[in-house]
C-alpha cells in the first residue's frame, strides 16, 4: 500500500465535526463557533490530495480546495485566503451558504468512501473569516482609473462580482439597485441564521471603499430607460436577479394571512437588520404562537420553515407534492428542518383555502407519482377522494420565481428574453443582443446560487474587459 493510501485510510476513519444536534435552532455561526484554528487544520489534513480533485470539478468557480487545504493544514492561513480568494469575491459567503452537499464536499472522495466528508465549505468559511480578522482584506487600490465607465443593474452576488472584477482593471463603476441596501437576495433573502448580515455589509463597504459608486433606491424602469442608462456609461450589466413569485390558483387563495415567501422573508430580515416593520411588530408577518403552513419544497420554503421555527409558531408544516426523495431542495436543509421539529406533509397539494375573512385552514388532496414526464421526473398525479383538512392561523408560499418583464420593464421592446422570461446572452461572452448590454446570474440562468451568480458576474467582467478594449480601440482608430 502506497504512502498516499496509508494516509487515506488513516484519515478516512476520522469522523466528521458532529454538526447535527437534536432540536436545535442554532445557526451555522453556533454550530461552528468553536471551528478555531485547530479544527480548520484537522479537517484540512483530512484532505487525501487524491490526485482527481472531484470537489474542484464540481465547484462552479472551480476552487482549487486541494491547495487551499493543504495550507491550511500546514497553517499556513495567509496564503491559503490568499488562494481561496483568488477565483471567489466571497469565500465566506459561500463557505457558509453553498449547498455543499450537492457541489464540492458530495463529490469528496473520502465522502464517496463513506468516511465523511472534508467540510470544505466551513473551512473556506473559517480562512476567510480569519483573513477578515486579520486585516488581510483591504480595499482595492488603482493606479490609474481609465476613462470608461461601467453601470451595472443589480447589487447582488452577480453585479458585486463583477464590479469587483472590473474595478480591479481600473474601471469606474455604478451599480444602482432599486432595494435601500445592497446584497440582492443576500441581504432580504437568505435568512439571518444562514448567512448573517454583517458578513454582506462589510463586503459592501469594502467595494464602497474600493472607489465603486452605488445609487440605492433607484429601479431601472421607473427611474430610467435602459436606453437611459446607456448613454451614461460605455457597456451595461443586466444582474436584476428574479423576483416574480410563481402564484398557486386555488380558492381563497385572496383570504388574508396567505403571504408570498418573499415578503415574509424580507419582513424578518428588516426585522433582523434593525429596521421598524409595523407588519411584523402587529403580528401580521411574524408567525409566533400560530400554526404555519408553507407551501412548497424548495430551499426557500426551507427557509420559510426554519425562519419560522425560530419565531416561535405554534407548529410549522411543510406541504410538498412529491416526496422527500424528490424534492428540489437541498437535503442538508430538510435534515435541519426535520431536526428542528418541522413537519413534513410529503405528496400533497393544496385544493382550496377557507375562511371567513382570514384564513383557517387548506383542503389538502394526496398525490401519488405517475409516469415520468418530459423533464424525467415523475409525474405527481391528484389521488381521487383522498382530501383531507390541515389548520393554519398563517400560510406561506413558496413556490418559486420567474423573471419579471424586462423589456417592458426596462422600456426595451427590443431586449430579447427567452421562452422562460430569462435575458438571452451569448452563450460565450454573455452580451445580449443589444451591443454593450451584458446580462448575469438569475436573471439568465432562472432561480440558481450565489455561486452562480458569482461565477456570472466574474465571466461577464472578462466580456466587458474585451468589449471596452475593443471599442477603445476603434474610437483611437477613427480619431
Ligand atoms: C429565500 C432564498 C434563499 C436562498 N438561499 C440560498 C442559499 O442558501 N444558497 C445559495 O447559493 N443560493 C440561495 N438562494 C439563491 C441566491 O440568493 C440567488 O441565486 C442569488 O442571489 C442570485 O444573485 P443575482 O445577483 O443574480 O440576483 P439577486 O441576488 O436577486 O440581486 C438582484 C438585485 O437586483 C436588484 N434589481 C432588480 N431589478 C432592478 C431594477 N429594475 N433596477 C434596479 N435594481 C434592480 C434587486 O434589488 C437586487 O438587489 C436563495 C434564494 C432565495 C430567494
Ligand atoms: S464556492 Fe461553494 S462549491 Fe465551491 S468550494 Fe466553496 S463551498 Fe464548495
Amino acid at each position: 500500500m502506497s504512502i498516499k493510501m496509508l494516509k487515506f485510510v488513516k484519515i478516512g476513519q476520522q469522523n466528521p465535526p458532529k454538526r447535527a444536534i437534536s432540536n436545535r435552532k442554532e445557526d451555522f455561526n453556533e454550530i461552528y463557533k468553536d471551528f478555531i484554528q485547530e479544527k480548520a487544520e484537522e479537517q484540512s489534513s483530512r484532505c487525501s490530495q487524491c490526485g482527481v480533485p472531484f470537489c474542484q470539478i464540481h465547484c462552479p468557480l472551480s476552487n482549487n480546495i486541494p491547495d487551499w487545504l493543504k495550507l491550511t493544514a500546514e497553517g499556513r492561513l495567509q496564503e491559503a485566503y490568499e488562494l481561496a480568494q483568488s477565483t471567489n469575491n466571497m469565500p465566506e459567503v459561500c463557505g457558509r451558504i453553498c449547498p455543499q452537499d450537492k457541489l464540492c464536499e458530495g463529490n469528496c472522495v473520502i465522502e464517496q468512501s463513506g468516511h465523511g466528508t472534508v467540510t470544505i465549505g466551513s473551512v473556506e468559511k473559517y480562512i476567510t473569516d480569519n483573513a477578515w480578522e486579520q486585516g488581510w482584506i483591504n480595499p482595492i487600490k488603482i493606479k490609474k482609473e481609465k476613462d470608461q465607465s461601467v453601470g451595472i443593474i443589480g447589487a447582488g452576488p452577480a453585479g458585486l462580482a463583477a464590479a469587483e472584477q472590473l474595478r480591479k482593471l481600473g474601471y469606474q463603476i455604478t451599480i444602482y439597485d432599486r432595494y435601500d441596501r445592497s446584497g440582492g437576495l443576500l441581504i432580504y433573502g437568505i435568512p439571518n441564521f444562514k448567512l448573517e448580515k454583517f458578513v454582506v455589509e462589510r463586503r459592501t463597504k469594502l467595494l464602497k471603499e474600493s472607489g465603486i459608486k452605488f445609487i440605492q433606491n433607484f429601479e431601472v424602469g421607473k427611474d430610467c430607460t435602459l436606453n437611459q442608462l446607456r448613454e451614461k456609461h460605455n457597456a451595461i450589466l443586466i444582474a436584476t436577479g428574479v423576483y416574480q413569485a410563481r402564484e398557486i390558483e386555488i380558492p381563497g387563495n385572496n383570504l388574508e394571512n396567505i403571504f408570498p415567501a418573499m415578503e415574509f422573508l424580507t419582513a424578518s430580515n428588516r426585522k433582523g437588520l434593525g429596521d421598524k416593520v409595523e407588519l411584523f411588530d402587529n403580528g401580521t408577518l411574524n408567525t409566533e404562537g400560530k400554526d404555519i403552513v408553507v407551501i412548497g419544497g424548495g430551499d426557500t420554503a426551507m427557509d420559510c420553515v426554519r425562519t419560522s421555527v425560530r419565531q416561535n409558531a405554534k407548529s410549522v408544516k411543510c406541504l410538498y407534492r412529491r416526496d422527500k426523495k424528490n424534492m428540489p431542495g437541498s437535503a442538508r436543509e430538510v435534515a435541519n428542518a426535520e431536526e428542528e421539529g418541522v413537519e413534513f406533509v410529503w405528496l400533497s397539494s393544496p385544493k382550496k383555502f377557507i375562511g371567513k375573512n382570514k384564513v383557517e385552514s387548506l383542503i389538502v388532496d394526496k398525490i401519488k407519482l405517475g409516469e415520468p414526464d418530459d423533464s424525467g421526473r415523475r409525474k405527481p398525479e391528484v389521488q381521487k377522494n383522498s382530501d383531507f383538512n390541515l389548520k393554519a392561523d398563517m400560510v406561506i408560499k413558496a413556490l418559486g420565481f420567474d423573471p419579471e418583464d424586462l423589456p417592458k420593464l426596462f422600456g426595451c421592446d427590443e431586449l430579447q428574453v427567452t421562452r422562460w422570461g430569462t435575458i438571452k446572452t451569448d452563450f460565450d461572452t454573455m452580451e445580449t443582443n443589444i451591443p454593450g448590454v451584458f446580462a448575469a446570474g438569475d436573471i439568465i440562468r432562472g432561480a440558481s446560487l450565489v455561486v452562480w451568480g458569482i461565477k456570472d458576474g466574474r465571466d461577464a467582467a472578462i466580456s466587458i474587459k474585451k468589449f471596452l478594449e475593443r471599442s477603445e480601440f476603434k474610437k483611437i482608430k477613427v480619431a
